[in-house]
């Protein structure tokens, strides 16, 4: 019997608001000293009244309207009931029958294989504080307490745990497009719990699930669902397949789950309608205000990429990845599209668009991750970018040069014309200049030049190389080459 695994998700992303989701504190959990972000609304005191966020509203309806879900006009916060210690009312305000948006789908791209996940739902609801344990005592931290969060629910449409891993590194990269969340699982601002269950190919059935908590990265969320697919398939081959739904942690140090408890149904959360908040009502000039905001998401824009500037996938996947990225990006090539001319531009498009790619991706980027920055922080503008490009473009400076260049600017911000000018790193391209430091390399190295004359041709090699270190790296290496070729022909 061949088995396949079914997956679905439930992820939480904590929404980036200013304030908390029913009261006036700061929504900075993890930035600030442990309780000091905190009110009688956050900590559950009796006698106290949620006031919803409207951030939290429009934050949440941009995130749905990018996964393609239906917003509902009128959605319903509930009680979800259970006690626990960071927990201080002793509920949860979430909702439950009526969620703020339903229906929705996202594409996930596997060696150019597409796949379409289905999502149920997305709903609103507050976070719990965060408990800590601290040598063998549990403290509470209530700055977490309240702060919003958005609840995915996807159908079980995966089926395998690199697929899962996919669709939580797009659905990271459209928060951040969008800027409603950080989505960093590490910091906890992205969670995930994973349903899964394995059934026979061809069978249509679902069979009881087990749920694993506690994935706080990508590859724990792998790593977990290839334990269960293991375990689970190993139950079935004796027979003993699961019979009821359960809940188990996944324990990272050892890469396995561990049975933690019977799920409760929904019914044991006693949800009821939350008596202090009003239905949430949506209308329709909201959902288009909103709309509006959505920036280009990735995927169109790796298609535009690829059509108005002549890259490969790969290359418009790579610039796509941030925002920022594919600012600096488009911002150097229309810097660069005002030192030359239009009908330049049209006729060498390619050549250039791939010039400033590549320069941004290998050279910029090596620098920009050695100093762990962003490149929206670096110190080189767009325009000086794309007069750095130009000079490389016109052959002004070699690559070598070129890098040291890139170096200076990066570290000072200054003017790359300036540099070069400063270091006299502008290339030669002069060809009587090249001819007379050919013939003087010939003359000092008689031996070498019969050699090659007698057939060891990678000694042009070295004849470059001192070419290079006679002109201070300043000599153009192609027309070099050509000149001594034609000299020892
Ligand atoms: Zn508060
Ligand atoms: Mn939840």
């Amino acid at each position: 019997m061949k088995l396949e695994p079914i997956i679905g998700l439930e992820i939480h992303t904590q929404l980036k608001t200013k304030s908390k989701m029913f009261c006036a504190c700061s929504n900075t959990p993890d930035n600030t000293k442990p309780n000091s972000a905190v009110c009688p609304i956050c900590l559950g005191h009796p006698g106290t009244l949620p006031s919803l966020n409207e951030q939290v509203v429009d934050c949440a309806i941009k995130l749905a309207l990018a996964l393609n879900l239906k917003i509902n006009s009128n959605s319903v916060f509930e009680r979800k009931n259970y006690f626990y210690p960071d927990l201080p009312s002793g509920y949860q305000i979430s909702q439950f029958e009526y969620p703020l948006s339903e229906n929705g789908f996202l594409v996930i791209e596997e060696n150019d294989k597409k796949t379409k996940i289905g999502i149920e739902r997305l709903h609103i609801e507050n976070d719990s504080a965060k408990s800590m344990h601290v040598d063998g005592e549990t403290l509470v931290d209530f700055n977490r307490a309240g702060t919003p969060l958005a609840e995915i629910v996807t159908n079980p449409d995966f089926r395998s745990p690199q697929q899962a891993k996919l669709f939580l590194q797009k659905l990271r990269q459209i928060c951040r497009y969008l800027n409603v969340s950080d989505a960093d699982m590490e910091k906890g601002n992205l969670r995930c719990d994973v349903n899964i269950s394995m059934r026979p190919i061809g069978d249509t059935k679902l069979y009881p699930k087990t749920e694993i908590k506690n994935l706080n990265s990508f590859r724990s969320v792998e790593k977990a669902i290839e334990y269960e697919i293991k375990r689970q398939t190993e139950l079935w081959e004796k027979d003993e397949r699961p019979k009821i739904q359960t809940t188990r942690g996944y324990i990272d140090a050892k890469q396995i789950t561990e049975l933690q408890r019977e799920k409760e149904e929904s019914n044991d959360y006693r949800y009821f309608p939350e008596p202090d908040l009003n239905p949430l009502i949506v209308s329709k000039q909201k959902i288009q205000k909103l709309s509006i905001e959505i920036p280009e998401l990735p995927d169109e824009k790796i298609k535009r990429f690829v059509s108005e500037y002549i890259l490969t996938k790969n290359e418009a996947e790579v610039l796509s990845n941030t925002i920022e990225i594919s600012s600096y990006f488009e911002n150097t090539v229309s810097e660069f599209k005002t030192l030359i001319s239009e009908k330049e531009y049209k006729k060498e498009k390619q050549k250039i668009t791939k010039l400033i790619n590549g320069w941004i991706t290998s050279e910029l980027f090596k620098l920009i991750n050695k100093e762990n920055m962003n490149i929206s922080e670096i110190k080189i503008t767009p325009y000086d970018f794309a007069k750095f490009i130009s000079f490389i473009y016109k052959n002004t400076i070699n690559s070598s040069n070129a890098q040291k260049v890139l170096k200076l600017m990066f570290d000072n911000g200054s003017d790359p014309e300036v540099i070069i000018k400063e270091n006299d790193f502008s290339q030669i391209n002069d060809e009587s200049v090249l001819k007379q430091l050919a013939q003087k390399i010939i003359d000092n190295n008689k031996n070498q030049v019969e050699e090659y004359k007698s057939g060891k041709e990678n000694l042009m090699k070295y004849f470059i190389g001192i070419a290079m270190k006679e002109s201070k790296g300043k000599a153009n290496p192609e027309i070099i080459e050509n000149i001594l070729k034609n000299k020892l022909k």
